[in-house]
């Protein structure tokens, strides 16, 4: 199929870009990546009478440091945060993730603002903002806000990004020199979208894990963090006995929707194999 006609505008500023998003109302749409909006407009899933392509907006872009702090630009390609130092040294989760998102031409196109907005959750970004404590800058005609990733992703496919509103760019606390991370992914083949994930994180001292972060995607309508499983793991030496108790926690605690090729059930049961999986792998 092929897409429905569109009026097309290439903003070459974030205030044009808004402009031309507050014009356009509820019938405008940003394109970034366009590696799932295309396919949506060419299915005639999505109809949009305004085509807004963000792609040239320069403050959309680059990977930077700014004090304890990395800027990921909405714009940042998947390929870019994998091949990139500043993430290998100050958010080395996210390099771990990267290879896992779908293809290589798709990685060099779809952008991390992309994913987190369209809030698939089955997708890698939104789990791994989660786990590293990332907030959102959200910016309308009016000017920025902030939102917490852990409160950021409302529902299937549902952000808590308004009408009018655009990703800036999101900010991610620089690992510490106890940071340690595990990335744990299952699918049927590589590239293809997870039937269980985990993005996890933590500080260690000595064998003992705190501030952990375990954050499953593609298990429910959102990623979610689970605080049980992190209570179970937070300051204890970490034992056989208490990756099977924080286990057990994940297992009991988690409220996992199954998909048309997973139960509900073999969801939870995979939760558990990766968070043993990655705690072990943690301890070395
Ligand atoms: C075959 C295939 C396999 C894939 N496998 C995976 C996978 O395994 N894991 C995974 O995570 N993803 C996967 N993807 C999706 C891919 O990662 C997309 O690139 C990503 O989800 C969207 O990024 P994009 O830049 O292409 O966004 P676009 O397609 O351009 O836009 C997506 C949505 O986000 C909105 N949007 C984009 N940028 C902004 C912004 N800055 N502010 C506000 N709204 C914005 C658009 O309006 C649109 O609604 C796959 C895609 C394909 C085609």
């Amino acid at each position: 199929m092929k897409s429905a006609a569109f009026d097309y505008v290439k903003p070459k500023s974030l205030a044009e870009a808004l402009s031309a998003l507050a014009m356009g109302g509820d019938e405008a749409q940003l394109i970034a990546g366009g590696q799932t909006l295309l396919a949506t407009l060419n299915m005639r899933l999505s109809e949009p009478a305004l085509l807004i392509d963000i792609s040239s907006v320069a403050e959309l872009k680059g990977i930077a440091l700014d004090g304890y702090t990395l800027r990921i630009g909405a714009l940042v390609t998947h390929t870019e945060i994998e091949e990139s130092e500043l993430i290998a040294q100050h958010a080395p989760l996210l390099k771990a993730a990267a290879p896992h998102i779908a293809h290589r031409a798709i990685r060099n196109l779809g952008t991390w603002g992309g994913s987190l907005v369209y809030g698939d959750p089955a997708a890698e970004w939104p789990a791994c903002s989660m786990a590293l404590d990332a907030t959102m800058i959200l910016a309308n005609e009016r000017g920025e806000r902030r939102v917490a990733a852990r409160d950021f992703f409302v529902d299937l496919y549902t952000t808590a990004l308004e009408d009018g509103e655009i990703l800036v760019a999101t900010e991610i606390p620089v690992a510490s020199p106890n940071h340690v991370f595990c990335f744990q992914e299952l699918a049927r083949r590589h590239g293809d979208y997870a039937i269980a994930g985990l993005a996890a994180a933590a500080d260690k001292h000595s064998n003992t894990l705190d501030s952990c972060s375990f954050a499953f995607f593609s298990i429910a309508s959102t990623p979610v963090l689970c605080e049980a499983a992190q209570l179970a793991v937070n300051g204890q030496p970490l034992t056989a006995t208490v990756i099977s108790s924080a286990v057990r926690a994940a297992r009991d605690s988690l409220e996992t929707i199954g998909d048309i090729t997973n139960s509900a059930e073999n969801k939870t049961h995979l939760a558990g194999v990766l968070l043993e999986r990655a705690l072990k792998q943690i301890m070395g």
